[in-house]
């Protein structure tokens, strides 16, 4: 039933529109275009835009009424994320020469995190309605900024969804692979502050902030802390002719944990050996810490894996429930009362300029979605 030269068109026209996360416009577009001509009733989620002002567009929503027998069964909402990671202008797809995979030329990523997902949603649309399938009312939900912090699965307005459980299209595996937990993540800004002083004549009497950081560092556990429990250093700046004390400082750094507990230990300990190395230079230490994810783990009784684990028993496919470090717009929903769980959208090596979608896997991943829609 699907049709795998469109499904397969249907991607590569859509990564050709460009959507670096804040830039998501030409995709929005594209999508509101495409299913209100189709009938449906579409809507930009303008309170999504509120919240993320700095995106050029907000999520983007389409309903679809359930049919035939399935029509009063509960709304499935099925979700992927509009924008892409960097360098992600002017990709230029290409399938290999074996059939196997679509690549970018090379010079971008190819953008299959998350296009891969919505030509999904496209394919599997178009199956039901040329098919006339009996389906459960569908809810597709576009996010913008899933990239830069989930933003959009964030800041969705709810009043606008009815479903309460969603398929996010944007994992790995392939068929019965399911992310099903993720982290806590604590982004920790700040700068320290030290004391300048001319280095030649008077290093006495100032403060090295680039010291003071540097002791900080060098006690601080770093990278992988345990199963669990991961932090890293991304931004450390200090820029001054060598003839100054460096008065200040800046930093950016990350703590991520899938058990909340062994989150706040890790984030005490970096924020504890700040402390501890401004106190013993004698500088000034101002930072902030925001959470922007918060754990979850869904129990196996969580009516989204059952519907999950059902279809993969009905159709043989081993079921792997996922926990992961990384983020995805599940936590964004969780966060929001709707349960949802992320699914193989075909493509790997994401944000790598190697990214590619494997076609076969693409094509089963659209099969499962139908199956999951459809029984
Ligand atoms: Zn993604």
């Amino acid at each position: 039933m699907i049709n795998k030269a469109r499904a397969i068109n249907q991607f590569l026209e859509l990564v050709q529109i460009d959507s670096v996360s804040y830039n998501e416009r030409g995709v929005a577009d594209y999508l509101l275009k495409y299913f209100s001509e189709l009938g449906y009733e579409v809507v930009e989620d303008k309170k999504s835009n509120e919240k993320v002002p700095s995106s050029n567009a907000g999520n983007v929503i389409v309903k679809v009424p359930g049919k035939g027998a399935l029509v009063q069964a509960d709304t499935i909402i099925l979700e992927a994320h509009m924008d892409t990671v960097e360098p992600g202008v002017g990709v230029k797809p290409s399938i290999t020469e074996d059939g196997k995979y679509v690549v970018s030329d090379g010079t971008t990523i190819l953008g299959a995190d998350d296009k891969a997902g919505i030509a999904q949603i496209i394919e599997v649309e178009a199956v039901l309605r040329e098919n006339k399938l009996d389906h459960p009312p569908l809810e597709f939900l576009f996010t913008i900024c899933e990239e830069v912090g989930i933003y959009g699965a964030f800041a969705v307005d709810t009043d606008l969804l009815e479903g309460k459980i969603a398929f996010v299209l944007d994992g790995g595996g392939g068929p019965g692979t399911a992310v099903i937990g993720g982290p806590d993540y604590y982004d920790i800004t700040g700068r320290i502050i030290g004391k300048a002083s001319h280095a030649g004549a008077a290093p006495d009497l100032g403060i090295s902030s680039i010291q003071v950081m540097s002791e900080a560092i060098a006690n601080m556990k770093l990278l992988k802390i345990d199963e669990d429990t991961t932090t890293n250093i991304g931004k450390v700046v200090c820029d001054y002719p060598t003839n100054v004390v460096p008065e200040i400082t800046t930093f950016a750094m990350e703590v991520r944990s899938l058990n909340p507990e062994s989150g706040k230990k890790q984030l005490e300990h970096v924020i504890g050996e700040l402390k501890k190395a401004t106190t013993k230079f004698g500088a000034t230490l101002e930072y902030d810490v925001t959470q922007s994810l918060h754990a979850y783990h869904h129990q196996e009784d969580n009516p989204v894996i059952q519907k999950y684990r059902k279809m993969c028993a009905r159709h043989n496919l081993e079921y792997k429930g996922k926990v992961m470090r990384g983020g995805t717009d599940v936590s964004g929903l969780t966060f929001n009362g709707i349960d949802a769980i992320a699914l193989s959208a075909g493509g790997e090596n994401g944000h790598e300029l190697q990214e590619r979608l494997i076609i076969d896997e693409f094509l089963e991943d659209i099969q499962q979605v139908l199956w999951l829609v459809t029984e």
